[in-house]
């Protein structure tokens, strides 16, 4: 039974171990920054929606501006051919086409003017969406760096883990499961701890200072009997 009490205790130990690895993983640092983040990447994309549909709506408004300037170039061209074929020979014709032909470069010289006049519109907007993108940029390389990060310790922790609890199995194979019960449920009631030493009549489970009675009774056991703390249970190693 001795040797029962000594396998739980490498048990224990290595419960114990499994729990440290258990809070580490969910408690990595770089998952609180990698969650600020995150959370930043968010808060910038959320101040793009408006800035994104402005340009949006002046590249449409530039491409309307262009599809214009080409159509009127278009009719420019064709008066010119008309006006320099020779083919048209009266006077209030030819005047009448380098009236049109005058009247389509004012108008395309406004359609110039006007897409100009979009682009200084638009600057601001393009240099808030410039800024915005390079914070992403930096944020998005961050993101990545704390990703791989966490990986690596995950799988050193799940490596570790692996070894604890291949090694935890094959030493619970030997601890009867009565035992096992007993330390199973005193592990619930005192924060993982299910087997510990008794010392200056302390259980180190629990921390309580036995009666005094049953200190007594304790010591009157034999060495290889299994003695458990009254207050939570624990398994005690005397
Ligand atoms: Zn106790």
């Amino acid at each position: 039974m001795t040797d029962a009490l000594a396998n739980l205790v490498e048990v224990q130990n290595h419960d114990t171990r499994l729990a440290q690895l258990q809070y580490r993983r969910s408690h990595m640092e770089q998952r609180t920054e990698l969650a600020s983040v995150e959370d930043r990447i968010a808060a910038i994309d959320r101040e793009l929606v408006e800035p994104a549909a402005a340009r949006r709506s002046f590249e449409t408004r530039e491409q309307a501006l262009e599809d214009e300037q080409a159509s009127v170039s278009v009719k420019i061209a064709a008066a010119e051919r008309t006006l320099y074929s020779g083919s048209v020979s009266s006077p209030r014709e030819l005047q009448s086409l380098e009236f049109d032909i005058a009247s389509l470069k004012r108008r395309r010289s406004e359609l110039e003017d006007h897409e100009l006049e979009l682009l200084v519109d638009r600057e601001p907007v393009d240099a808030r969406l410039a800024t915005a993108a390079d914070q992403i940029d930096v944020l998005e390389s961050r993101r990545i760096v704390l990703q791989e990060s966490i990986r690596d310790e995950e799988y050193a922790i799940d490596a570790e883990a692996a070894l604890a609890s291949a090694a935890r199995a094959t030493l619970v194979a030997s601890v009867p499961s009565d035992l096992l019960g007993f330390y199973d449920r005193a592990r619930v009631q005192n924060k993982g701890i299910g087997i510990a030493r008794l010392e200056h009549g302390i259980c180190g489970a629990c921390r309580l200072k036995l009666a005094a009675v049953d200190f007594d009774r304790i010591r009157q056991q034999p060495p290889d009997a299994i003695v458990r703390c009254d207050d939570c249970g624990a398994l005690l190693l005397r």
